[in-house]
């Protein structure tokens, strides 16, 4: 049976990834040697971790101002990584608070200096993206979480900050156009939207680092890890892998500007059934929502356990929501075809037909 995968991370990938992935677990580049036991400095391990991250700069446009590097502690390192490499001695930071993640981000880089929250939407358990803030200028940079994966809201624009603007763009990196050069840092985990769990990417303006008079550890010091190219210390050669073909995935399908197109209109379709279908209510403020994670839920629980009977004899799996918020996310990250959401769609109209 064909399987349609929501998870919201570990992601689904394309099948052709999967594929050129498992050829290398036996014979890497018909070398006799799997990826899993060779070198990461090998020369054609070199060419797999250049090639992601010429990636990344071709699909996201990256400026010269601006290096990619692949280190590993996923998002949840970057979020203490970010404030040692940018937030000065006796420093101020300005973040928002939008959901778990923001939290988290914000917890950590408490142990580096003052943290001020700008703007919150906990207050309505992080159902919306607050607006209407501003950034202020005495602090050393401003922290955003463009999509909340858990809660299923999305900034759609970023304000003017008048200090450099850092994203955790872990859930929608790639899904859409962004703007790099308004970025002093963006940083996301690979496994939402970029490829399978081990890997982290930044994004990072050069011309910001080594400014905190901080004694940063080597390998959570951005500079590190540009001027190694990304090779300070083992990398996992096998996950850098299934993120250069992703990209290269990306590249053919028309890149990020035609991707985005393909992402709209499977959260359109998702949105519309969620709105018209009388037995469910989407969580997440309407203008707010996000195109990677839809979150809903059903308005009589009593029918759950028809509901999953219904989505597994088809085929959905991984449609839990996250126990912040209940109900079902579906996650529809830039692998998972407009199939796949019609199949959903389908399962919710027969849903409704059967018990509305
Ligand atoms: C999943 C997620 C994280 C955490 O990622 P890890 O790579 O598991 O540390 C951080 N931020 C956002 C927005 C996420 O969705």
């Amino acid at each position: 049976m064909k399987i349609h995968n929501f998870s919201a991370g570990p992601c689904i990938l394309p099948q052709v990834v999967f594929d050129k992935m498992a050829q290398a677990c036996l014979d890497f580049n018909n070398s006799g040697t799997s990826i899993l036991e060779i070198s990461h400095r090998r020369k054609d391990a070199v060419e797999v971790i250049d090639t992601a991250r010429a990636l990344v700069k071709e699909l996201m446009n990256v400026p010269e101002t601006h290096d990619v590097v692949f280190m590993q502690g996923g998002a949840s390192l970057q979020f203490p990584t970010v404030a040692y490499n940018l937030l000065k001695e006796g420093g101020k930071a300005a973040y928002t608070q939008t959901g778990k993640w923001a939290e988290n981000a914000i917890k950590e880089a408490k142990r580096f200096g003052e943290i001020e929250v700008i703007a919150s939407s906990k207050d309505q358990n992080y159902n919306y993206i607050p607006k209407g803030y501003t950034v202020p200028s005495d602090v050393d940079y401003f922290h955003c979480t463009s999509n909340n994966t858990i809660f299923g809201t999305q900034m759609k624009e970023f304000p003017n900050s008048p200090v450099p603007m850092v994203c955790d763009m872990s859930s929608d990196i790639l899904s859409r156009t962004i703007d790099v050069s308004k970025f002093g840092v963006i940083y996301a985990g690979a496994q939402k939207n970029m490829g399978p769990a081990g890997s982290a990417v930044a994004i990072v303006q050069k011309d910001l680092l080594g400014k905190t008079g901080r004694n940063i550890p080597d390998y959570l010091n951005y500079e590190t890890h540009i001027k190694k190219e990304s090779s300070f210390n083992t990398w996992p050669v096998i996950a850098i892998y299934g993120v250069m073909l992703n990209l290269q995935w990306l590249k053919e399908q028309g890149g990020v500007e035609a991707i985005a197109k393909i992402n709209t209109a499977k959260a359109d379709a998702m949105y519309a059934e969620i709105d018209r279908n009388g037995l469910f209510t989407g969580t997440a403020t309407t203008e707010d929502r996000s195109q990677m994670n839809a979150t809903f839920v059903l308005n009589n629980e009593d029918f759950k356990a028809d509901f999953d009977a219904m989505l597994k004899e088809a085929g959905v799996v991984s449609l839990a929501g996250h126990r912040d918020v209940g109900g079902y996310r579906a996650s529809m990250y830039n692998a998972l075809p407009l199939e796949s959401v019609q199949v959903l769609v389908e399962v919710m109209k027969q849903f409704e037909q059967k018990f509305g």
